[in-house]
């Protein structure tokens, strides 16, 4: 069982001043690792059908002239053993070299000696996960983009990957500390204390917008992950559609609106902004302004996970069951297709309102909503189960058959008598789809198996 725990720090200005001294320092090993492993990739990369070839198509001993001939421990070989191998069949394990040459970087620039090692081997395997996830898929197949050099403001955070629970310690004044390696006796804000039976496994001291945190990731191996097992009824299950209208719709037909206090915030940041436009550009009111934004963004984040908290605790009240939509965020978000008439002509494909759409969507947070969902679940012994988002928005909860419905149309008419709010039906359907599937011991729940269930195997009526 792994969790992270997140603190306020409250380091003194000398410790202040050595956090951004190590951020520096880390952003620019980054930048100059990630050089290196784009250099590599652009001196063996080439066409997929052009070269079946699964070596570098340069000679190793060109790419590697600059590199002194690092030693490095190869797989299956017995610990301790260090053979001079850094290259395995024609591929070159780049973590590794990167990780045996910072002793190089170390004695061109001394300055690397103040960094703890920890942190400072914790920037390659960054550099290692930012380019492994560029370049290989994962378990669905997806890549991230090209990984970005990182700006001056875009390196928040570094990593100590050896913390244990005697690191909390007090100072000499009785104040909770933390001990980090090369800083000293850090003072903590200990608000929640560490649960019984874990260990703290790794800290990253990160900088936020009013002042530093850090983030503790503690372990306990007794405790394994649960999954509540329910059997969902009609009674002890909910369904909710996540909306753009409504925040939540009960599949029971209450609604939960926005909270007030987002567009109440929403306000008085846009007036911020304008303030901040008629500012010239890096002044020392624009500063003010600027960083008075930023502390309302935070504020704003840190009301709306609250909220969500609350939101979830009140509809795991109702519930044992829960069925949600499965949120893949980027296909809502996507742009809308473009429309050409026969003529040649672009024709309107309505992304303007679905512009809209996007933004209140992605304020609305939902993917971090689910989450929370999530967590507070596996906290309560109760279950979540998403369902394939596919087609619920078209379709009736009650026969099943497809009434077509344009973004605008906020109202559900079916033949069959249906007639109910679109997310009302939603909810509905959704938790229809999840009940159905969930009896028939389907491992994802989607309308299509549904509805097949539902006609006894035959092909799904769009009648
Ligand atoms: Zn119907």
């Amino acid at each position: 069982m792994r969790l992270t725990y997140k603190y306020k720090l409250k380091p003194t200005k000398p410790q202040i001043a050595t956090f951004q001294t190590w951020l520096e320092l880390a952003r620019r090993q980054y930048n100059f690792r990630l050089g290196q492993r784009f250099d590599w990739y652009e001196a063996t990369r080439s066409r997929v059908d052009a070269c079946p070839l699964v070596v570098s198509i340069q000679p190793v001993e060109e790419i590697y002239k600059d590199i002194p001939l690092t030693r490095t421990l190869t797989k299956g070989k017995r610990k301790g053993e260090v053979v001079s191998n850094i290259v395995e069949q024609g591929y070159v394990d780049w973590f590794s070299v990167q990780r045996a040459d910072l002793k190089q970087t170390k004695t061109l620039f001394p300055e690397y000696k103040e960094l703890d090692s920890q942190v400072l081997q914790n920037v390659i395997d960054r550099v290692e996960y930012a380019f492994s996830r560029f370049t290989k898929p994962d378990a669905n197949g997806n890549r991230s983009g090209k990984p970005k050099f990182k700006g001056k403001h875009y390196y928040k955070s570094f990593t100590y990957t050896q913390l244990h629970n005697c690191d909390l310690t007090k100072d000499e004044r009785g104040r909770d500390c933390i001990n980090l390696k090369k800083i000293g006796l850090v003072p903590i804000v200990l608000h929640r204390p560490i649960p019984d039976g874990f260990e703290v496994k790794t800290g990253t001291v990160k900088q936020v917008t009013d002042g530093w945190e850090i983030n503790l990731v503690l372990e306990d191996k007794d405790v394994p992950v649960t999954v509540a097992e329910i059997q969902p009824t009609e009674e002890n299950s909910l369904g909710i559609d996540l909306g753009v209208e409504n925040y939540v719709t009960l599949s029971t037909g209450e609604t939960v609106e926005h909270p007030r206090f987002f567009r109440q915030s929403a306000h008085k940041l846009e007036k911020l902004q304008q303030r901040l436009a008629k500012r010239v550009k890096h002044s020392k009111p624009w500063k003010i302004l600027k960083a008075k934004i930023a502390k309302l963004h935070q504020r704003i984040a840190r009301q709306r996970l609250d909220w969500q908290f609350k939101l979830a605790y009140w509809l795991f009240s109702k519930c044992d069951v829960l069925f949600v939509e499965d949120l893949k965020l980027k296909n809502l978000t996507r742009r809308a297709k473009p429309k050409v008439s026969n003529e040649g002509e672009w024709l309107p494909n309505g992304q303007a309102a679905k512009s809209g759409l996007n933004k209140s969507m992605l304020d609305a947070a939902h993917g971090q909503f689910v989450q929370v969902l999530k967590f507070v679940a596996w906290k309560l012994g109760k279950v979540v189960r998403e369902v394939d988002p596919r087609g619920t928005s078209q379709h009736c909860w009650n026969c099943f058959a497809q009434v077509a419905k344009q973004l605008s149309d906020r109202w559900h008419d079916c033949p069959c008598g249906a007639s109910l709010h679109r997310d009302d039906n939603s909810a509905k359907l959704i938790k229809k789809i999840g009940l159905i599937c969930s009896i028939a011991g389907m491992d994802y729940a989607s309308l299509k198996t549904a509805s097949e269930l539902w006609f006894g195997g035959s092909p799904r009526c769009t009648a």
